[in-house]
């Protein structure tokens, strides 16, 4: 079905919608729409400002990685262009696959073409004539409407040997990931469209030096690259005054869960918490928590509510915005058993290539499954000394975080705590 799509009510002087004006609005399968509501008109200010001049304007708009882990985006191209060996490579990963997160899958099937033209300017401001788009197999809407997107603009020149006349060749080919968590880790997808398992590698080198077939590689996310749109076509200065100096721009909110409204929001950096459960019609019944950034993020409490929205504001508050999950759970939601299918999913989704998460996760989803049965001071102990193990020791943000979210509900909300002895 479709993700209800809701848009914040703009104050005066705020943006209204910016990565979702098009969405539901125009023919996602119109090429001549897309141009009509001001389509392509990035791409040629990226040709008027050459490859060096687009990377200066990510870089001046402050742009940050929306996958989740907030990474400068111009530092990454910047890296990335000037490395001698080549080919360089795009990678756009739509693998969205964190639990709660469904925001890449609205823009890629509400607007397929602002992808197909963001990963344009981003391969031409990186020097990459191929651009991998590696997406979730179960978003198979997404996936026609992208094909259908890549072949018509390819048909126009917009892709192809010589785009738009300007002697720049790019191209973009989908790969369907086939439902492994992990194959959203960066150096996974190198592996799986190299035709390996799907297991991260080691960084650094990190993919700007050696990434996809060892070559320099620029992987952002869908969101991420969508957002170059708006900087090139507005400038860098107008688009980093909107929200706060650590977070620029919008950003794409997943609500779900116990929640009145759930959907898609796209708000100012900056609201709060608070702010957006108002807009959300707030909890179904009393708010007991809400899980800020997914299974891989951290719970905060109902009287939490004034943290701000922002990379730098939940980081202050021991949180973590993630790639924007905003999970509601209301006094109807037994916390024990959600904490155990959290656990359950990492051990599931482990690669099982290091020992401290493929030994890990099932230490963890067995100490809670004890803890349900019967409260131990003991059990607390183990998860606390397997969840730091894991956190140190783990090759990969898949093991490095599989504890945060259980030790936020034991620490943050207390659960297991009165009867523990
Ligand atoms: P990371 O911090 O290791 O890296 C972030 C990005 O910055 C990567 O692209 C990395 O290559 C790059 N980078 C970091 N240091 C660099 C350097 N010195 N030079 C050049 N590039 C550098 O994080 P990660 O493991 O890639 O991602 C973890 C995040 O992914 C978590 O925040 C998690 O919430 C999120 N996540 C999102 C989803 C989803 O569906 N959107 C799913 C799982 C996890
Ligand atoms: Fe695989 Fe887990 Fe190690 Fe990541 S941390 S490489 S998912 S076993």
């Amino acid at each position: 079905g479709e993700v209800p799509v809701r848009a914040a009510v703009p104050q005066a002087g705020e943006p209204g919608l910016v990565l979702l004006r098009r969405v539901g609005v125009v023919d996602p399968a119109s090429l001549d729409e897309y141009r009509a509501a001001g389509g392509y008109a990035a791409l040629r200010r990226a040709f008027e400002l050459g490859p060096g001049g687009v990377i200066r304007e990510v870089l001046e708009a402050g742009l940050v990685g929306r996958g989740g882990a907030a990474f400068p985006t111009g530092r990454k191209w910047e890296a990335t262009a000037r490395q001698f060996d080549r080919p360089h490579y795009l990678v756009c990963n739509a693998d969205e696959s964190e639990p709660g997160t469904f925001k890449d899958r609205v823009l890629m099937e509400g607007d397929p073409y602002a992808l197909v033209e963001a990963m344009t300017v981003a391969g031409y401001a990186t020097g990459c004539a191929r651009g991998y788009l590696y997406i979730r197999g179960e978003y198979p809407r997404a996936i026609r409407r992208l094909e259908h997107a890549i072949a018509t603009a390819r048909a126009r020149g917009l892709l192809g040997e010589d785009i738009l006349g300007q002697g720049f060749a790019f191209d973009i080919e989908i790969r369907r990931g086939a439902g492994a968590y992990i194959c959203g880790e960066e150096t996974a997808i190198f592996n799986s469209i190299e035709g390996y398992r799907g297991e991260p590698r080691s960084k650094p080198p990190f993919p700007v030096e050696k990434g996809l077939f060892g070559k320099p590689t620029v992987v952002n996310n869908v969101e991420t690259l969508v957002n170059v749109l708006p900087i090139l076509e507005g400038g860098a200065a107008a688009y980093a005054a909107v929200g706060t100096g650590g977070s620029t721009g919008t950003k794409l909110f997943c609500v779900s869960g116990t929640v009145r409204r759930p959907g898609i929001y796209e708000l100012p950096f900056g609201a709060t918490l608070g702010d957006l459960l108002t807009l959300a019609g707030g909890a179904t019944g009393t708010l007991r928590a809400v899980l800020l950034g997914g299974a891989a993020g951290a719970f905060v409490r109902a009287d939490e509510l004034d943290i701000p929205l922002t990379f730098e504001g939940t980081r202050a508050a021991g949180a973590t915005l993630g790639s924007g999950v905003i999970l509601v759970l209301d006094d109807t939601v037994e916390l024990p058993p959600f904490l155990l299918r959290i656990a359950e999913f990492f051990r599931d989704e482990s690669c099982g290539q290091c020992v401290p998460c493929r030994v890990g996760t099932v230490r963890q989803e067995e100490a809670l499954h004890r803890l349900s049965r019967r409260r131990s001071a003991g059990d607390l102990v183990v998860l606390r000394e397997v969840g730091q193990a894991m956190r140190d020791a783990s090759i990969c943000g898949l093991g490095q975080t599989a504890w945060n979210a259980v030790e936020s509900a034991i620490d943050r909300l207390g659960v297991f705590a009165e009867e523990a002895s």
